[in-house]
This record gives structure tokens, sequence and C-alpha cells, in this order.
């Protein structure tokens, strides 16, 4: 079959995954095209806020330096939300270089600076509608004007991956494998903000805090709403966002962005946004199944990378990283598949390979069952834990004339009166067995 190419490569999408996919094209002297539907880069994207460098600079090398970040975290929180208050737990570290806020545009329209500078071609504002198909093989893309022809296409088309979908490499997600998300981004002066959070003024400090808890007055009623909460301070912006398991808000009834409007009357969150001023509103879905929801990574002349491939580790929180260097790793195998004249789903198989050998494939795996088993708890995790939190901290700190001893009998023989001990025994089994596919996993 005799093709007139236009390119090496296409990549699809220009999330972080499509650009580092085009960027280590580019780097071994390939011709790499990136086509983009929107027409500003990282307007369609969203995330709660933090990049990490270690993947940046595995990208990128000394080319970090160019980009410009908001604010780096030095703080990270994980809080237990209960109705009246929370339950706070800090790691603080001014001297942390390992994660930055950046909005998406600024993230994506600066990758995109640098792609260009290595001679990536990018096409924005044009909708990739179909891939080329000829005798089994991805040959190129068709968008609404024209075709274009590469004997390697890689999908960063992100999680409504319909290009993946179409050549059968992925299944329709369900429900339950879906995370969605509401996020609100807050304006407020970055002195206000400085001084609410304690940061210093230069913006190499800044906070990331994700809290559990769903027990709220508003919320009565609602069955099994497993959902995170996170906030990160910009330089002169606060984001707020919510994420809840989409099947559980299916069966509730619910809206997210309902959710988004009830956690920011939360008195721990409330007066962390005072005064701030919506100044954009955002809704994304997270994919959720991993290891176990994974699309086929790979097949004739194609690759899929980021989101598009459910690459993403909601419990750290961690999904740029993911997208990053699974799209490095793709460039790299283009290169390869190149080099040997090779584009066969055989040879691909050598990126399932590598990401086998790089942490995505380890964690993805080490992390196959946590979400489900979290699930199976959320009572426990968003409503009993919280408030039995509370109940131990109003004895540690409430001086009420009640002898102490007598107070913790109590509160440790209610925690069996008011929960049958089989509960209480399958919550630890449950976080039992995640410490445990953690500490044993890849
Ligand atoms: C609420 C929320 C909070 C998050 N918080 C964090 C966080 O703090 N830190 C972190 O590391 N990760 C976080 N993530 C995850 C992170 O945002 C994603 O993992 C990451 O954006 C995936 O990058 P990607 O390039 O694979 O996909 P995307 O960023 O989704 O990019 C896909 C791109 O493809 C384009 N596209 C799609 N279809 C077509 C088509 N047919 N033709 C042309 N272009 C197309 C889209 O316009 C888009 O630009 C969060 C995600 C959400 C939703």
């Amino acid at each position: 079959m005799d093709i007139n190419y236009n390119a090496d490569v296409i990549v699809v999408g220009a999330g972080p995954s499509g650009i580092a996919a085009a960027i280590s094209v580019a780097k071994g002297a390939k011709k790499v095209v990136l086509i983009e539907r929107s027409q500003y880069p990282g307007s369609k994207n969203m995330y709660g806020g933090a990049v990490y460098t270690s993947a940046l600079r595995e990208l990128l090398g000394q080319d970090i330096e160019k980009i410009k970040f908001e604010r780096k975290i030095t703080s990270h929180t994980y809080a237990f939300l209960n109705e009246t208050g929370s339950f706070e737990l800090t790691y603080q570290n001014n001297e942390s270089n390992s994660a930055y806020t950046i909005k998406r545009f600024n993230l994506e329209s600066q990758l995109i600076e640098i792609a260009k500078s290595y001679g990536v071609y990018y096409i924005p504002n044009t909708l990739v509608k179909s891939l080329v198909v000829e005798n089994d093989r991805v040959i190129g893309i068709e968008t609404e004007l024209e075709k274009y022809y590469a004997p390697v296409t890689i999908l960063a088309d992100g999680v409504n991956s319909l290009l993946s979908q179409n050549l059968k490499l992925k299944q329709d997600y369900k429900p339950k494998d879906i995370i969605l998300s509401a996020k609100e981004t807050l304006k407020l002066d970055k002195q206000t903000i400085e001084k609410r959070f304690n940061l210093k003024d230069d913006l190499t400090q800044g906070v990331a805090k994700q809290y559990f808890g769903s027990d709220f007055k508003e919320l009565k009623g609602y069955k099994n709403l497993f959902m995170m909460t996170f906030l990160y301070t910009f330089k002169d912006t606060i984001m707020l966002g919510v994420g809840a398991n989409l099947d559980d808000l299916s069966k509730n009834k619910l809206n997210i962005n309902e959710i988004l409007d009830i956690i920011k009357t939360h008195p721990s969150i409330a007066p962390l946004i005072e005064g701030g001023e919506r100044i954009e509103y955002s809704a994304h879905m997270i994919p959720e199944g991993g290891y176990k929801k994974m699309p086929k990574l790979y097949s004739n002349g194609v690759m899929v990378v980021g989101d598009a491939a459910g690459f993403i580790n909601s419990v750290h929180f961690e999904g740029t990283n993911f997208a990053l260097i699974s799209g490095k790793i793709a460039g790299q195998c283009a290169l390869e598949a190149l080099a040997n004249n090779n584009f066969s789903s055989n040879f691909l198989s050598l990126y399932r390979k590598k990401l086998e050998k790089s942490f995505i494939l380890k964690d993805l795996y080490s992390y196959r069952n946590i979400i489900e088993r979290l699930y199976s708890r959320s009572n426990s995790l968003n409503i009993y834990y919280p408030n039995k939190i509370k109940e131990l901290f109003e004895i540690i700190t409430g001086a009420n004339c009640v002898s102490k001893s007598k107070q913790f009998r109590e509160f440790f023989f209610k925690l069996f009166k008011d929960r049958n001990p089989i509960e209480l025994f399958k919550d630890a089994i449950a976080f039992l067995r995640c410490a445990l596919d953690v500490f044993f996993g890849k």
C-alpha cells in the first residue's frame, strides 16, 4: 500500500499527554503533527491545581525553567469534615519542590510553545472526527476539512476518548467507573490569600487541601456518598472543587454542583473562600476504573496515552504526571517503530512493556482494588469516622468537669454500641488490605 504521509506521527489532543508525546517525537528529529480541538490550549481541560515537577523535568530537562508556575505547594492538609467542623492533619515542608499550582491554560500554552521550539507542528481549533483505518491499521486521521496521514497515531484525547472507543480498544465506561467533578475558580487579592493561609508574599509557599466527609445536614439521607473535596491556592485565586462517583450521584439524584454549593458553606471551608468572586466554573470526568478498566493500549499504527488510557491515581490526586510520562514513552516507542519501519501491533506492544517497567503500570496495578475497597466503606470514611474523631477531640479538648477516664471509657464502649462490631471489623480489614496492596504492590 503506497501512502503519501504528511507526518511521521500524528498526536490527537494537546493536553499534557499529547504535548509530551509530540515533544518526545520531535526530540528524535521526526515530523510530528499535534491536533487540538480547542482554540486555546488547555481551555477545555480541568484539574484541581497541582502539577508535579519530577515528570515535567523528565520530559523537558532544563526547559522546565521556562515554565512560569503560580505557587509552590509547601503545605498539604488531609482533613475529615464533620457537620460542625473538621479534623485536619497538615504536612508542611517549605523546602519541597515537587508540586506547583498553575492554571491549565497557562500550563498547556507554555508547553505548546516549548513543543513548537522543538519543531512540533501544532494545529489548534480542529476536531479529529475519526481515524483512517486501512487493512486493520490506523494510517491517519480525518478532521472536518481534510485527512492527515502518518504511520503512527497517538491518541491523547482525554477521558472521553471516542477515537479509542470507535477502534474498539476501549469499552464505554459505566457510571461507577467515573468520578464527576465540579470546580470553581474564586478570585481574591494576593495579600488576602497570603494572610488567610499564612503564606510568604513571594509565591514560594502554597497550600493543597484534601477533605473527606459528607455528613452535612443538607446531605442527610443520601446513601453511600463517597466524595472528596479539594482546595488549592494560586497567586490570586483559589480553586475549590469536589468529586463524587457518577453512579452514587445518579442513584441519589444529586447534582455535583449542588454538592459544591453545600461545601462552600461548610464552617471549615467558608472562611477560607470568603469574599472570593467566582470567575470560572467547570466540570469534568475522572476515569476511576484504573488497571481493571484499562483499554488495550496499542494496535496496528496506534497507541493510547494519558486519561484516554485511564492513567490516573485519584487516591493521590496524580494524573498530569501519568499523562506526561505515558506521552513521553509513547513518543519514544513511535521513534523506535519508525527506526524499524514496523508499525504492527506486535511491535507497538513495546509501549505496554515500557509502561510496565515505569511507575505508571506499577502504581495502577498496586492501586487496582483500592478505590473499590474505599467505596465499600464509604459510610465509615465519610460519616462514621469523621464523627468519631469529632467526639474523641471533644474529650481531648473539652474541659467539661467530667473525669477523662470516664469519658474515654464511654467513648470506647460507644464505638461498639453505635456500630455493629462486624462493620468495624470489615473497616479494619478493608483498610489493612489497602495498605497490603500498596506495600506488596509492584
Ligand atoms: C477535578 C480534577 C482534579 C484533578 N486534579 C489533578 C491534580 O491536582 N494534579 C494532577 O496531576 N492531575 C489532576 N487531575 C487529572 C489530570 O487533569 C488529568 O489526568 C490530565 O489532564 C490528563 O491529561 P491528558 O492529556 O491525558 O488529557 P486532557 O488533559 O483531558 O487533554 C485531552 C485533550 O484532547 C483534546 N481532544 C479531545 N478529543 C479531541 C478530538 N477528537 N480532536 C482534537 N482534540 C481532542 C481535548 O480538547 C483536550 O485538550 C485532575 C482531574 C480532574 C478532573
